[in-house]
């Protein structure tokens, strides 16, 4: 028997393998095998399919070492899920693999281990009931061995399925007794301590709930999205913030799951999720199962091989990489806030996008898909407008309330007055202190990080840049150092500057850690906390920033678009966007549709329950036509602006977009090879190759970047131009220069 066999390296998808005789049987589609592999490596690889014609060159083909695991790993339709992500997003099965099979499975890292928990039980001479009132009686002297005893006696008849025994630490807890009693217990022979393996996953053991009754206008909704399934496969949900999606979809999972199939429900950062966690835990119990990525490899390893048993989850609540799950049969995939960025993988690849696959990925399944989102990306507006998808809206907030109301003001115009208190308006002044006032919450939102982003000699205009990027560095105040955000490096801050001496050095800009000093100097006696990656490294410091401000122990947040997101707080009914215009000048042609939607997010927070909530934009621009259509509430009007440029432009959806990046440490030669291969590119593709250019940053960790762009019809056949781009690769590292500059390609960037 001869099979191909994917493994975690890159040069190839699959390698061809011979089966010894005696292990055959236990070969099918989907094992783990240890394999020998180059010259005195050993890998775990999985099995893709067993050959029907014996391969050419016999003698050169090793054996497998022997089969790891004989059941599956993976189910039916996910290995040609793998080819479709390999194909379409330009790498190899092995790095999908790589990627996507938890390491707990793969014998050359660290293997999968089992949590041992101690438990209590009888020993063996008293497990005869009958023994019981023996045991009372010799512990008549010892009150706290007696109220154990009891407490052991009571929970362990309330245990489903009965069990023998309890673990150690839930009955020390709930019979509030030390370690000291149980040792006494276990001297006279009463009780014996084992080990036993348990699961990592949570259990949910409270009472489920039926479903909230849809309103009228949710209930129309409901109906037109299960409506548009009997003709299309994925319907855009475009509703405004609180108008009830959450509960939509609650209903769906639940038509879903009484057909006995699997839900996905996609949320783009599993952080902010712990309201929706609870949310749906009240309604499906331990039907449901929560994947993120601050979960371990062992926890990994159990959510897998939960789903590969056929009674395992029935409905996956989890950021992007969940699409890669072992699902049996899905019947529906929900993508909540199907605009966010983060459902796209930056590094390593496969450079995926969560939404896109899911809808491949439920189609393999015959599933359906609902994409939800107050602010729809381009990409989905677009396939909805021309029918590719259904589309359904819902305009008003949950008990009609209001949707915020938005007041820009005009920094611009306020700084040439003087009026400026240093960053905020007198007007966000006068509101926050009202509303401090009524015992309501602040939310401040500066998408930048740090203290200020930009050091300069006010002589000679000297910035202080990372020595290993191409970037200028951060100033962090609390830290007292300058920090790179490419690499992480931190530098002193120079007393003066290096090119002239001169000690005159200017801040420039504002971030987060700034807004959160000013507003303290401002309000000293109200408790402020800032949440942005600087605040939240800590595993649970999301949680305890969130819990602190959800109990009203703290006033005003400061943060990032950390705080823009899946936030639910009834009292917050002020929200100010300190920085609007930073938001806009990004480089990027997505700037303006990121601009819009995150404005709109972050507003949304703003008043939920009853009360119509309001919003305080600074700006330098208040008549910008962009900052007009936030303020309107106008994503429509947002979305015909971008249409006209992304046309003009041949820009998404109108063109695919391929960005190829190359690296190398040398920036002569890497500019010589990205000239090379651009021009090896142009033969084939013409003017849809544009550059090699110098990125913005040209370069990270002391590696150069060049950057070639492919702009190609929507419709052109991906097959096609990845042979193109591989043979053109292939003949530019086949040049012993260029042999080790790296290419990386991203298919539809973000
Ligand atoms: P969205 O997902 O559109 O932002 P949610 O589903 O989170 O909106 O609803 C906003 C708030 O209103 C939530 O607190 C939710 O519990 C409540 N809500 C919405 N619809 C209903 C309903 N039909 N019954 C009870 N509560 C509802
Ligand atoms: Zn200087
Ligand atoms: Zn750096």
């Amino acid at each position: 028997m001869y099979i191909e066999v994917v493994l975690p390296v890159l040069i190839a998808d699959t390698f061809t393998y011979f089966v010894p005789p005696e292990m055959e049987a236990q070969i099918v589609s989907g094992s783990m095998v240890c394999v020998p592999f180059g010259k005195n490596k050993q890998y775990s690889g999985l099995v893709s399919h067993i050959r029907l014609i014996p391969p050419e060159n016999i003698q050169s083909i090793k054996p497998i070492v022997a089969v790891e695991n004989t059941n599956p790993v993976i189910r039916r339709p996910q290995l040609r899920f793998w080819e479709w992500i390999s194909d379409y997003y330009l790498c190899s099965l092995g790095e999908v693999y790589k990627a996507v099979l938890p390491a707990g499975f793969r014998l050359e890292k660290s293997a999968y281990n089992e949590k041992k928990e101690t438990f209590v039980r009888y020993s063996s001479e008293y497990r005869n009931p009958e023994k019981l009132p023996e045991a009372f009686i010799k512990t008549k002297r010892a009150a706290k061995q007696e109220q154990l005893l009891l407490a052991f006696v009571q929970l362990i008849k309330t245990k489903k399925p009965a069990s023998e025994g309890i673990s150690k630490k839930e009955l020390l807890l709930k019979s509030h007794s030390s370690d000291l009693a149980l040792q006494g217990l276990i001297k006279k022979g009463i009780l014996e301590t084992y080990e036993e393996s348990v699961s990592r996953l949570e259990i949910y053991d409270s009472e489920v709930q039926p479903l909230n009754i849809l309103n009228t206008l949710q209930e129309q909704a409901y109906r037109e999205i299960v409506q548009s399934f009997r003709i299309k496969d994925v319907c855009l949900l475009h509703g405004v913030t609180s108008s009830g999606k959450t509960e939509i979809y609650t209903h769906l999972i639940q038509e879903a799951l009484q057909l006995n199939r699997q839900v996905l429900y996609l949320v783009p950062e599993i952080a902010l999720t712990r309201q929706l966690t609870e949310r749906l835990q009240k309604f499906f119990g331990d039907k449901l199962g929560v994947y993120h990525s601050g979960i371990n490899q062992n926890e990994r390893v159990e959510i897998w091989n939960n789903l590969l048993n056929d009674s395992g989850y029935q409905i996956i609540l989890g950021v992007r990489s969940s699409v890669f799950l072992p699902f049996r049969d899905l019947g529906l995939i929900i993508v909540d806030e199907e605009h966010e960025t983060s459902y796209k993988q930056q590094d390593p690849a496969p450079r995926y996008h969560a939404r896109n696959a899911a809808i491949v990925l439920a189609t393999m399944h015959g599933a359906k898909v609902v994409l939800g989102s107050a602010t729809p990306s381009i990409e989905s507006f677009y396939n909805a407008q021309r029918g590719k998808y259904g589309y359904v809206k819902l305009e008003k907030r949950f008990e009609d309330t209001k949707l915020p109301s938005i007041i820009p003001v005009d920094v611009k115009e306020l700084r040439r007055k003087k009026r400026m208190k240093s960053i905020f308006s007198p007007l966000l002044i006068e509101k926050m202190q009202k509303t401090l006032e009524n015992g309501e919450q602040i939310l401040l939102f500066q998408n930048r990080r740090g203290f200020a982003p930009l050091i300069r000699c006010k002589i000679c205009d000297w910035t202080p840049k990372c020595r290993f990027c191409d970037i200028s560095l951060n100033y962090h105040k609390k830290y007292n150092q300058l920090t790179c955000h490419y690499c992480g490096k931190t530098y002193r801050i120079p007393t003066e500057c290096p090119e002239c001496g001169s000690a005159d050095l200017s801040y420039r800009g504002y971030g987060t850690e700034k807004v959160e000093e000013e507003i303290q100097s401002l309000f000293p006696d109200i408790p402020v906390e800032r949440m942005d990656s600087d605040t939240t490294h800590k595993k649970h410091s999301v949680q305890e920033i969130l819990s602190r401000f959800e109990s009203g122990e703290t006033k005003i947040l400061v943060g990032t678009q950390m705080i823009s997101k899946g936030l639910d707080f009834d009292k917050v009914s002020l929200v100010g966007i300190v920085n609007a215009d930073s938001l806009m000048n990004l480089p990027d042609f997505r700037a303006y549709e990121r601009a819009y939607q995150l404005m709109s997010q972050v507003a949304g927070r703003a008043g939920r329950r009853k009360k119509q909530g309001e919003v305080i934009l600074q700006t330098s621009h208040p008549d910008h036509p962009l900052i007009q259509m936030v303020l309107q509430h106008n994503y429509e009007g947002m979305y015909e602006m971008q249409m006209e440029e992304r046309s003009l432009f041949r820009y998404p959806p109108f063109f695919r977009i391929i960005e190829i990046t190359l690296k190398h440490k040398n920036e002569g030669l890497l500019t010589e090879a990205a000239v090379r291969f651009a021009s090896l590119l142009r033969n084939e593709l013409h003017d849809r190759v544009i550059g090699p250019d110098k990125p913005v940053v040209s370069k990270i960790k002391n590696l150069y970047i060049r950057r070639i762009l492919l702009k190609v019809e929507i419709t052109a056949s991906i097959p096609v131009i990845r042979e193109i781009l591989f043979e053109a690769q292939k003949e530019l590292l086949e040049q012993q220069s260029y042999k080790y500059v790296t290419v990386q390609y991203d298919v539809d960037p973000v």
